[in-house]
C-alpha cells in the first residue's frame, strides 16, 4: 500500500542541499537572529532538521530559530515527531 509517507522517505535527500531556494532559504535562516519564524517556514526546513538530529549534527545550533518555533508550537512539533519516525523507518 503507497502512502503518504512512503513519498516522503523516497524523496532523494542529497539533492535537496544542492536546490537553490533550499539554500537561500538555510542561509537567511542562519543569518537572522531575532526574526520570528512561521509555520510555513518552519515547515520548509523541518525534514532538514530532523534529517540533522538523526545524524547526531548539531540542528539546534545551527537552526535555532527552528528550534526555538518547535518548542512553542504544538503544530510544527507534531509535524517534526512524524518526521522523525519516517527517518526512522517503517515500525515493523
Ligand atoms: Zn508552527
Amino acid at each position: 500500500m503507497k502512502t503518504f509517507f512512503d513519498l516522503f522517505k523516497r524523496r532523494p535527500k542529497k539533492t535537496q542541499k544542492n536546490d537553490p531556494a533550499m539554500q537561500m532559504l538555510l542561509r537567511s535562516v542562519a543569518m537572522t537572529n531575532e526574526k520570528e519564524l512561521t509555520c510555513d517556514e518552519v515547515f520548509a526546513l523541518l525534514d532538514q532538521f530532523a534529517e540533522m538530529v538523526k545524524r547526531g549534527e548539531d540542528a539546534a545550533g545551527f537552526m535555532p530559530l527552528v528550534q526555538k518555533h518547535l518548542t512553542m508550537c504544538p503544530d510544527c512539533r507534531e509535524e517534526y515527531e512524524t518526521l522523525l519516525r519516517i527517518l526512522d523507518g517503517p515500525a515493523e
